[in-house]
């Protein structure tokens, strides 16, 4: 069984009579780099914070690379790098002193980890320029530079795709997938929209109104975004009969009387025609269909996000 690195157990966060978090329960395994989407003000900072230890919960608990005692958490969040709410830097400072400066702050004794990471994130030509004078890719690639610097084993990037145009946001995906790779990591990266961290989470956690709405892995969600048949026709208990005898294991909902969507296997279109004919049943529509992520995120959510 993969090492799980964090779980959360019903962890509740309320403003005055609002919760921003409502009884999340959560759990990432070693290795992976998850996928955490959700609305503006679904809830994802806040959870963000209290696993980075920034606040704390109103209920609920965690247990944290094994350890579930708040002093013990605390003395494990050395190995939790974050880059909550845009990337944190003094101003003033360079690139490296901003680095070093936060390597002596996280108390890493490898005086050669500030040069090495700093060339991982591809700032090797500006690390004498001041933060305040970089562009939003390159003050994002500080941010996480400075995340990385206590060699994390869970990195929390809150948004990090913000503002990125689409060049700095292939630089970023590769980068972290290096990260993940090099330093055995675990990523938890949040993003508004879903199409964003596609290409680069190995799994998925729909947040929406403080809750988890849903989870899946990968594979999952691309079975779920995949193409699907939508039959129209006159018996629809027939067809279910049908679909169930002649293509065994293919999944399929009906969505009413007279429509049903079978997933994944366009391929079986014409056979399928063939049989509904034989029976009899009369077809009003028979046509492949694309369901895309932004569907299936606005299906998840009701529809009223603004992804
Ligand atoms: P996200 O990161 O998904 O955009 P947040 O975690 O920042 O969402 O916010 C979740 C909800 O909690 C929002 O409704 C937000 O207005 C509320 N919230 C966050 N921080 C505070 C706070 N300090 N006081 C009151 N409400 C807050």
């Amino acid at each position: 069984m993969s090492e799980i690195i964090l779980e959360t157990r019903n962890l509740t966060k309320k403003y005055r009579n609002q919760y921003a978090l409502k009884d999340v329960s959560i759990s990432l395994k070693k290795n992976h780099i998850y996928g955490f989407i959700g609305e503006n003000g679904a809830g994802k900072s806040t959870l963000m914070k209290i696993v980075a230890g920034l606040i704390f919960p109103t209920d609920g608990d965690m247990t944290l690379m094994g350890e579930s005692d708040p002093a013990a958490i605390e003395k494990k969040r050395k190995l939790v790098g974050t880059m909550i709410e845009g990337p944190y830097m003094y101003p003033g400072y360079t690139v490296r002193q901003n680095v070093e400066l936060q390597r002596l702050l996280v108390g890493n004794p490898d005086e050669s980890a500030t040069d090495r990471i700093i060339e991982m994130v591809g700032l090797g030509d500006s690390k004498k320029k001041k933060a305040k004078k970089l562009s939003m890719g390159m003050k994002q690639r500080l941010g996480i530079a400075m995340a990385l610097i206590g060699n994390p084993k869970l990195l929390i990037l809150d948004e990090p795709i913000n503002g990125l145009d689409p060049k700095n946001i292939v630089t970023l995906r590769n980068m972290l997938k290096q990260i993940r790779d090099d330093n055995d990591c675990t990523i938890f990266v949040s993003s508004h929209i879903l199409s964003e961290l596609y290409l680069l989470a190995t799994d998925f956690i729909f947040i929406h109104k403080g809750k988890i709405i849903d989870t899946a892995t990968h594979e999952e969600l691309e079975e779920k975004c995949s193409q699907y048949i939508l039959v129209r026709d006159n018996n629809i208990p027939e067809t279910v009969t049908i679909v169930e005898k002649h293509f065994p294991g293919t999944s399929y909902k009906v969505e009413s009387d007279d429509e049903i969507k079978i997933y994944g296997k366009s391929e079986i279109m014409a056979e399928l025609s063939g049989y509904l004919m034989n029976a009899g049943i009369l077809v009003s529509e028979l046509s492949i269909k694309e369901i895309t992520l932004e569907d299936y995120f606005m299906s998840i959510t009701g529809g009223d996000n603004n992804a």
